[in-house]
């Protein structure tokens, strides 16, 4: 029996998204789970579904499909129908109406709807579909590399790639634009020379509030950037199409660490990540633990106090909301997103709790 033979979990990787990159660098295995459709079931910030809905609108003014005054209306029904896919989840229900949730969400849904009007207006002015395009498809000559840039404009010294971001872009380690957003631009760049044998002119990531950053880059960086993005999809097909079983994928391709893991969705599937802290003397892992049921007290408002016990230590989890979760007596039970109390082995419920039995 082969290796291939032995798995029919985890698919191959047919294409990344240059959006994908960075995380795919850093922990291969998630993208594995993610082509495999392989639902996370850890909810991610609401910042995130925020920007997932403000990204739909912005497609939808740039491609034209929108007057200014329809704005509100297709939010709402953009909205509406992210907060649906929320509520099937069950893990992330408690986070709709998202306007509750997303802090400053009046001032940053304006902001969209801000750069919302400069692209309805921009579309306007742009007569022929040479001087704008949205939503443009690039993809490197073997189709490896395959994503949708938001933006191409041209000018008569050449086209420029636009690319729009509604979170934080700057990294507030290096002060510089975020390295995962800098290796997405520069492999549009590549795959935009792969399809029209010119660079682009410039590369540039605009955020809601109006700032615009410039991705500075060379084509032989981006050349080798494209090589060796290829190169580690190759590497993933490899190990999944070779290896033995399940357990040795999840192994080859897990990189489990507090940095790669604190905003992963798949922790809760991840043996990997479970295997590594365990032996890990770092304490700054996500706050996620694991313990044997010892009992719920109810302190009222449908609070609750989880004691669990784990390798002889008991384990406090404070304010839980006992109608949000579902903790099953005498089970093992796995806690994650939890706020980490002064006291040791003491935790509280935050916003992104989510516990399995
Ligand atoms: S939990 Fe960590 S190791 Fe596991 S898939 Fe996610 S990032 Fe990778």
């Amino acid at each position: 029996m082969t290796g291939g033979e032995a798995n029919n979990y985890f698919k191959t990787i047919q294409h990344i998204a240059p959006s994908r990159y960075y995380a795919t660098l850093n922990c291969a295995l998630q993208e594995v789970f993610c082509v495999s459709g392989i639902q996370g079931m850890l909810p991610e910030s609401p910042n995130t579904y925020f920007g997932k809905v403000a990204h739909r609108l912005l497609e939808t003014a740039s491609n034209g499909q929108t007057s200014e005054d329809q704005l509100e209306q297709i939010w709402e029904s953009i909205l509406k129908s992210e907060e649906r896919s929320l509520q099937e989840t069950g893990f992330a229900k408690h986070l709709v109406p998202l306007k509750n949730n997303v802090r400053l969400y009046e001032v940053k849904k304006r902001l969209v709807f801000k750069t919302a009007v400069t692209l309805i207006s921009r579309k306007g002015h742009h007569v022929s579909p040479v001087q704008s395009r949205s939503e443009f498809n690039l993809s490197s000559s073997n189709g490896l590399i395959n994503g949708v840039v938001d933006r191409l404009t041209y000018s008569s010294n050449g086209c420029e790639i636009i690319d729009y971001k509604t979170g934080e872009v700057i990294d507030k380690v290096t002060s510089k634009v975020k390295q995962s957003y800098q290796y997405q631009m520069k492999l549009y760049a590549s795959s935009y020379y792969t399809k029209f044998g010119e660079w682009p002119i410039s590369l540039r990531i605009q955020t809601l509030s109006g700032l615009s950053h410039e991705i500075r880059y060379t084509p032989q960086e981006c050349i080798q950037l494209l090589k060796q993005a290829e190169y580690l999809i190759e590497r993933i097909n490899r190990t999944i199409t070779t290896s033995q079983n399940t357990n040795e994928i999840e192994e080859q391709l897990g990189n489990p660490s507090p940095a790669n893991c604190v905003n992963c969705t798949y922790r809760h599937q991840c043996k990997p990540y479970w295997n590594r802290r365990a032996i890990s003397r770092r304490d700054d892992w996500p706050n996620d633990v694991q313990g044997m049921y010892i009992d719920v007290q109810h302190l009222g408002n449908n609070k609750g106090l989880l004691k669990l016990l784990w390798k002889g230590s008991m384990i406090k989890i404070r304010g839980l909301d006992l109608e949000r979760h579902n903790i099953s007596a005498g089970s093992l039970i796995c806690a994650y997103g939890l706020l980490r109390d002064d006291v040791a082995h003491s935790y509280s419920e935050g916003l992104l709790t989510t516990i399995y039995s």
